[in-house]
């Protein structure tokens, strides 16, 4: 509301907020608004029982919008609710309705959370992850596994470098497992700097033993927060001695969600040093055709739950063709995801969509793999032309 309406406006909202908790909470109850966005009720003498039937009051009593001029704001609280018998201190009773109200959010807003001993140790869980995490940056624990792209003709052309934490505790953890962990603590920003830098590494190995081969690397919408990705990443790229030919961008569009300036800039700086963007996951955001038009993409991965459906659903089909169709009218490149057996593949083949990648060519593989289990052809200096 701030953003879209204005700070007063926003401010003005508070006041009316304060005012409808004032008339919804019993007598006596010490109210305050403890900052941001965030009011506290203290209720003495009063079990969890009761304390979850003024939740209740409170979401119903925030039905209804709050006017503001011409304005209908609506209101969906998230109540966290912790009790105490007296013995515990202060300060731990804060944290536990804290954690109850993240929870609260957590679970999609305009609800109710009691802390638990449960959130406890979910939170305790979560803060040891993010330590582990920190060491992995540390100790180099990260490696990349490499998933081809091929043509056409079956060969591969592009390698999408994918993360994976190898643990000494865990094992090899997937990246669903810890990206989300990296990103709320901010620790993306450095994993990504590394993953660009290892790929740039070897890609230009692959490029000295003769191999066609780009890496692609995928950003989290997390990283345009910080002030100068473009920067960071072609530093990298100079630091490494490494073509930007050598590597592509991949984008999602939650990354775009919150497109501004800042956004536009840094696509077009990166891709004006030569990295190509593609927009991942296509067709899964809001507002995919905003984003083609917006940004200076060459070109889309069609997501995995399209492809999926090919080639028995007629739903499936026709999205998979007008894509298709689209992308060839806009001239950009079209990689389908997640293609797992021939029929899909014949199919898409068949389309003319440039390019496939799926389990059915090949699994993410770490770089010596991809080399011995034959996903990269051997010696491909000897099958080249020497004219190049
Ligand atoms: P994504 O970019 O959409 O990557 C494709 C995911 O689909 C990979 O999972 C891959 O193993 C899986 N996949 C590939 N082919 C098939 C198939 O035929 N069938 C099925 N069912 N799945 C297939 P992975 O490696 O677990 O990665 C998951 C997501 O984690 C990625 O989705 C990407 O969003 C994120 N991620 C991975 N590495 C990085 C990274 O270095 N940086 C960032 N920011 N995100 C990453
Ligand atoms: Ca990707
Ligand atoms: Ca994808």
């Amino acid at each position: 509301i701030n953003d879209a309406l204005s700070h007063e406006i926003g401010d003005r909202l508070l006041v009316q907020v304060g005012e409808r908790l004032r008339q919804l909470a019993p007598e006596p109850a010490l109210l305050a608004r403890t900052g941001g966005d965030e009011f506290m009720l203290l209720l003495e003498h009063s079990d969890a029982q009761q304390a979850g039937q003024l939740a209740e009051h409170l979401i119903e009593g925030f039905q209804p919008p709050i006017r503001i001029n011409q304005y209908e704001c609506f209101v969906s609280p998230s109540i966290g609710i912790a009790s105490s018998d007296g013995r515990g201190s202060a300060s731990e009773l804060l944290k536990q309705v804290d954690l109850a109200l993240y929870a609260a959010k957590d679970a999609g807003r305009n609800c109710t959370r009691f802390f638990s001993q449960e959130l406890s140790a979910a939170a305790e869980r979560r803060r040891q992850l993010e330590q582990a995490l920190r060491r992995a940056l540390d100790e180099e624990q990260f490696v990349l596994h490499y998933q081809a792209q091929v043509n056409a003709a079956g060969e591969p052309e592009v390698m999408e470098a994918l993360l994976r934490w190898n643990s000494p505790e865990r094992g090899l953890v997937p990246p669903g497992e810890f990206i989300p962990v990296l990103e709320d603590s901010g620790l993306i920003i450095e994993t990504t700097r590394w993953v660009f830098r290892q790929a740039c590494r070897q890609a230009r190995q692959w490029r000295e033993q003769g191999h066609r081969l780009r890496i692609a690397v995928n950003l989290s919408p997390l990283d345009f927060r910080q002030a100068d990705l473009a920067g960071s990443l072609l530093a990298i790229l100079a630091e490494e001695d490494t073509p930007a030919e050598l590597l592509e961008l991949e984008i999602t569009e939650s990354a775009l969600l919150e497109a501004d300036e800042h956004v536009q800039q840094t696509l077009t700086r990166l891709k004006a040093a030569g990295l190509p963007l593609l927009l991942d996951d296509f067709g899964t955001g809001y507002a995919s055709l905003t984003y083609l038009q917006r940004f200076p993409f060459d070109g889309i991965k069609i997501d995995r739950e399209f492809v999926a459906g090919l080639p028995d659903s007629e739903h499936s089909v026709a999205l998979v063709r007008g894509i298709l169709t689209m992308a060839a009218h806009l001239g950009l490149h079209v990689v389908a995801e997640g293609v797992e057996n021939e029929r899909q593949a014949a199919f898409l083949r068949l389309n003319n969509c440039p390019s496939l990648q799926g389990y059915h060519y090949a699994r993410p593989l770490a770089a010596r793999e991809c080399l011995l289990g034959g996903v990269i052809p051997p010696t491909p200096a000897l099958l080249l032309p020497l004219d190049g």
